[in-house]
Parts: C-alpha cells; structure tokens; sequence
C-alpha cells in the first residue's frame, strides 16, 4: 500500500541518521525531501504547503525530545502532521434508527457496487440486516450485479422489474425494509462516466425525498486529483458525510487520500482494501499514518517516550553517560522510570520479536523484579552505590538482609550493573537512543 510514498518519506529520514541532534539546518534539508515525497504521490500543491507548515511549526514550537535522535523527532513530528490532516474523523456507521438509510454515490468504476456488498457484510457482521437497493438504472448491467453482490455476503436486495424512477424504487425500498424487519437500507445510485448536471440533479432529489439519514461517496484511490474534484463537486450538491475510499490495496500514489479531507472538508471514513467483499476497513488516521510512515513500532516508541519519561532526567544521564559517570544511582532513577504498571510490557511489545516475550512477561514478574533490584540498590549507602567496589563481604551480608535477598543476588547485580555501565560508556553520546536502535536490529 502507497509503496512510493513510504520510500519517498523513508530517504527523508534516512539523511537525518547519524546526525547528533535536529538543527534548523538538517531540519531543512529532511522537509524537503518530506515535501518532495508528497508532490510525487500527487497531493494536492495546497495541501502539500500547508502539511509542510504545519510540520514545520510543530518541529520548531516542540520541546526536543533529548532521549530522541533527529530521524526519531521528524517521524514522530511527520506522523501526528499526517494524523492532523486525515482527520478527525467517526468511522462508526450510526445505525440507531429502526430503519438507517445510507445513500451511496459515485462515479462509474469507482467500486460503488463492490462497496456497497462491503458495507452490507460488514453491517451483517455487527448484527444487524442490510437491504441494498438497486438504484442504479442507468448502467445496464448495474441491477443484476448487485443481485451476485448480495447473494455473495447474504443481503436481501430490492430491485424492481423494468423500473424507470430511481426515486421510487429508493421510496419502495425503504417501505420494504420497514415491512420485513430490515436495520439498514443502502442505496446503490447511478454513476456515470464524468459528473454531469443530470446526474446531479437526480442524486439531489434522492437525497431530498427519500431522506438518507447518511450519504457517502465512493471515489477511486489510484485516480489521485481526479478523486479529490470528484468529492468537491458531490459535497458541494449534497453535503456528504463521508468518502469511502477505495482501491487502496492497488498502486495508489496516496495523493488522493492525504488529499481529500484538507481541501473539501469531508473525512473519509472507510476505505476499500481489496476487491473482496471482506475488503473495507474503518479508517483510523493514526493507523493510516503509522502505515504510510511503515514504522508503527518507532512512532508509538516516540510517543511512549514523550508521555512517560521525565526529559530533563534522561538528559541529565545522558550528560553522566557521555562524563562516563553513570553509577548505581542512574541506574536506579532509569529503573524508576520504566518500572511502571504496563510501561515495559508496552515497550516490549513494540520491538521486533519482542512481542511473545511480552507476553510471557505479563502478569508483572518483570516489575517484580525491578522492584527486587531496586530495593538491593536503597540498601546501599551513596559510597557504595557511586562506586560498587568497594562493597566487600560484610557489606554484602548488609545490604542483602536490608533488601530480603541472598548476598549472591546482590553479587549478580553489580555484575550486571559492571557490564551494562560498561555497555552503556560504549554507546555514551546516542544515550537511550542508541538503545533503542540496538533494541531495533
Ligand atoms: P461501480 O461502477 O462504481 O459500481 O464500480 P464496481 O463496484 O463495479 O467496481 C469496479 C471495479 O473495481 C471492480 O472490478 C471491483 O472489483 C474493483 N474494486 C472495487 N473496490 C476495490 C478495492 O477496494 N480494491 C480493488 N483491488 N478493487 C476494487
């Protein structure tokens, strides 16, 4: 899914690797590669602008986040820009009414009927039972192919023999729904080649007699700008309340999807992710982006670390880290940091491979023995947690009965500690960053 864009954002962050920190001018030089990635998937020149002012706002206005490395900051700060821009956005279809009518529009070879059968199977799945209705008397074979449309997800459709009025065979419709205990009518309303007054026209009286409680448009993902004119000119006739975007399984630039909310106001609010009849998904900004940027884990880590972790403090151990001072005392503050209801299982689960140890680590063992280890290191005196050598027997016997553990535990913990002291001195400078790109491979 939008394979060029991911690669052309992917080379944006890529020439910020390896740079100490986020300075106005390597900031420059990673936005616009940004910008040149989204100009070649065809978003729209405004909101092209506009997306990189917003990023541009939000990388200078951001506390830097010390724990984070330049390529880490600008995914996160592209990621909440993408959020911003493809939502808001409820994509839950509010079927609250004894009978919702949901009154479908778009061009011909949009994928109007397909999803139309989408929508009704996943209607289906909610519980509730969807009527489609074929409203579509203009494209001939239009009315038998929502016959095989719902046979295939199980949903009644209505459809009248010889029918000349779309408005009346909507009205019938909604009358037949109500008749036969029916939730949700969805109506499959003509397309035509390229939008013309005549198509306007009768999709307006639909939506002015037969009342649809929502109306939606289905547009073309891979037909870029074209899909975003398209969405302009119905919700200016119709004030949708939705686009369902499809064919975005297919080689689609994206620019029509990062394009269509910014400049017609309308979210989308399903797209269609295969041409079958399982394939239309609720659309979530969040997940989108985290799509497009093809780094869920590094984002969500982004976003974990800006929530959870004290910033002055993972700064003050990174400037002890790169002196070569980092002591017991460090390490007990980090082990305060991460030793939080959930947080490392939340971490674990984001990296690579992780995820089943994760899993095994549920129930908080793990937390359990932060809080094992850190009771060891409050058994110390400041001498001895700034400098564990000089800890000799009879301190060990101390510090173990204080802590409620064996001298040997606390023997291994200063092992542990020497070597990741050791290990942390090696990687000095990148700090928890560093860490974490370790963590990644
Ligand atoms: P309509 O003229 O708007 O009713 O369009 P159709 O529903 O007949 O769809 C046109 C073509 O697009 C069909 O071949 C569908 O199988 C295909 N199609 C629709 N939605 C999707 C989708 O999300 N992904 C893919 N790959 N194909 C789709």
């Amino acid at each position: 899914m939008l394979d060029s864009l991911q690669d052309g954002l992917r080379s944006a962050f890529k020439t910020l690797r390896g740079q100490g920190r986020l300075t106005e001018s390597n900031m420059r030089e990673g936005l616009k590669l940004v910008e040149n990635a989204l100009l070649e998937a065809d978003v729209s020149y405004i909101v092209v602008k506009d997306f990189m002012k917003d990023v541009s706002d939000k990388a200078v206005g951001q506390d830097v986040l010390k724990a984070l490395k330049p390529e880490q900051q600008l995914v996160g700060i592209v990621n909440q820009a993408l959020i911003d821009l493809l939502g808001p956005v409820d994509p839950t279809l509010k079927l609250e009414k004894d009978v919702t009518v949901l009154m479908m529009c778009g061009l011909q070879g949009a994928g109007k009927t397909t999803t139309c059968g989408k929508l009704a199977r996943l209607i289906g799945t909610e519980g509730k039972k969807a009527l489609l209705c074929a409203a579509d008397l203009q494209r001939p074979a239009a009315v038998q192919q929502l016959h095989v449309v719902g046979e295939s997800v199980g949903a009644k459709v209505y459809s009248e023999e010889g029918a000349t009025d779309p408005i009346a065979v909507c009205q019938n419709a909604v009358k037949f729904a109500r008749e036969n205990g029916l939730d949700v009518v969805i109506l499959d309303t003509a397309g035509r080649l390229a939008i013309d007054e005549e198509l306007m026209q009768q999709l307006k009286t639909i939506d002015l007699k037969v009342q649809p409680d929502q109306v939606f448009l289905v547009v073309d993902g891979m037909t870029g700008q074209d899909a975003v004119n398209s969405a302009k000119a119905f919700n200016e006739a119709l004030e949708l309340d939705g686009v369902m975007m499809t064919k975005l399984d297919g080689d689609a630039r994206g620019g029509a999807l990062l394009s269509v909310k910014h400049v017609t106001g309308v979210p989308i609010k399903f797209i269609g992710v295969s041409e079958h009849m399982d394939g239309l998904e609720p659309f979530h900004p969040d997940r989108m982006a985290s799509r497009i940027l093809g780094m869920g884990d590094m984002v969500s880590m982004f976003e974990i670390a800006q929530r959870e972790f004290d910033q002055e403090q993972v700064q003050k151990t990174q400037e002890r880290l790169q002196k070569g001072q980092f002591t017991l005392d460090d390490f007990r503050k980090q082990l305060d940091q991460i030793a939080r209801p959930g947080l490392m299982t939340k971490m674990l689960g984001l990296m690579p491979g992780m995820g089943e140890m994760s899993k095994m680590l549920q129930g908080g063992d793990h937390e359990k023995e932060m809080k094992r280890l850190g009771g060891m290191i409050d058994s110390m005196t400041a001498a001895e947690r700034n400098d564990p050598k000089v800890i000799d027997n009879s301190r060990r016997q101390r510090i173990a009965k204080g802590a409620g553990v064996s001298p040997q535990e606390v023997n291994e913990l200063i092992k542990q500690f020497d070597s990741m002291a050791s290990l942390m001195k090696g990687m000095a400078g990148g700090g928890m960053s560093s860490a974490m790109d370790m963590m990644r491979k």
